[in-house]
């Protein structure tokens, strides 16, 4: 119960870690977290990151490496259902490149039912209970699917050529809204958002993880009998990685790209911080991300902020650096 309040006092920012597990054949050996409760996560740091032992980082949930997709999932679904009530709720994956961001949101290459991420289990369980309340409610549900690389927004459902969005403000009234009603539907959409991702992208130049891309699911519900109307709507973004440019390498596109990046990270994470510390002022112009959510960070919106880190020792400086802004926006 005490938890619930201390919940209600941060109006409605949560803070969520997960741990990613060794890879593939990688040697399952010295992993940086060492220890992993249900709100809690314990990371060994050699003296060199400052005092050499163990710090412990508190969160409202934390998920270990052993964590399985469902099991993440049903500690969202009360947030995800709560956009059939009217609420706007936003979701974001944040953490270094290859701790495991898409995965969460999306799932893996290979799909299985298992295996498939938030995002798809999000729409599906919005599906099953507006099926369930048909007979008091009808809902719509669309999607859209936008990608900000280099603070520039580009809608990913089309496949006309790639229009960037000249507007300055909130939305993007052009974006592409389609209209969903099955998992099918979603997992076509997702298909072609993500191969339009790719376009503009090589093997050198993993775009993906340099770009925000931002699935947005809009809910407009109109009761039967007194045919009024709620509207809520749900961000998923999976943020771009978090990590420093390699300052010898980072010139020319790549040091412009990591520059965008990295405002527009702290601009997230400065509004968050001060949504969560009910500072009057809350710096939503500052990046294009911030912007656009601006109507659903806030108010009685529900935000959530899913840190994710590596168990890598080699990992360690960027882990800390992850949960530092956890920290700040907790
Ligand atoms: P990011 O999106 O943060 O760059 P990915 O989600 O692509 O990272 O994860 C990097 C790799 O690790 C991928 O091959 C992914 O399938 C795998 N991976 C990440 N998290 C998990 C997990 N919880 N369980 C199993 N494999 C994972
Ligand atoms: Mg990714």
């Amino acid at each position: 119960k005490l938890y619930n309040q201390v919940q209600d006092l941060k109006g409605n920012i949560r803070v969520y870690c997960r741990v990613r597990p060794f890879l593939g054949d990688q040697p399952s050996h010295y992993s940086s977290v060492s220890n992993v409760e249900e709100g809690s996560i314990s990371i060994m740091t050699p003296s060199k990151y400052g005092k050499e032992g163990k710090k412990t980082f508190t969160f409202n949930r934390a998920f270990g490496p052993s964590a399985t997709q469902a099991e993440v999932f049903s500690d969202m679904q009360p947030l995800v259902r709560s956009v059939l009530d009217g609420y706007n709720v936003c979701i974001f994956a944040y953490g270094q490149t290859g701790s495991g961001k898409t995965h969460t949101m999306s799932g893996p290459n290979e799909l299985t039912e298992e295996t498939l991420g938030v995002n798809y289990r999000a729409l599906g369980d919005l599906f099953l209970l507006s099926e369930q309340r048909k007979d008091t409610i009808f809902y719509d549900i669309s999607v859209q699917m936008l990608e900000i690389y280099n603070e520039q927004v580009r809608d990913l459902l089309t496949t006309d050529e790639i229009r960037n969005s000249s507007h300055d403000g909130i939305n993007v009234p052009d974006a592409n809204l389609v209209p969903v009603s099955s998992t099918t539907d979603v997992i076509n959409l997702m298909n072609l958002g993500h191969k339009n991702r790719a376009v503009g992208s090589t093997a050198m130049n993993d775009r993906s993880s340099r770009s925000h891309s931002c699935l947005t699911v809009h809910v407009q519900g109109r009761y039967l009998t007194s045919g009024s109307t709620i509207r809520g709507s749900m961000h998923l973004v999976d943020l771009a990685g978090s990590e420093r440019a390699d300052k010898s390498e980072a010139t020319g596109d790549r040091l412009k790209e990591a520059q965008h990046i990295n405002k527009s990270l702290s601009a997230l994470g400065d509004v968050i911080a001060s949504l969560a510390s009910k500072n009057a002022h809350v710096p939503y112009r500052n990046s294009k991300l911030t912007q656009l959510l601006q109507d659903s960070l806030g108010g009685q919106a529900k935000t959530l902020m899913f840190v994710h880190i590596s168990p890598e020792p080699e990992a360690l400086g960027e882990t800390l650096s992850t949960l530092k802004f956890a920290e700040r926006v907790s």
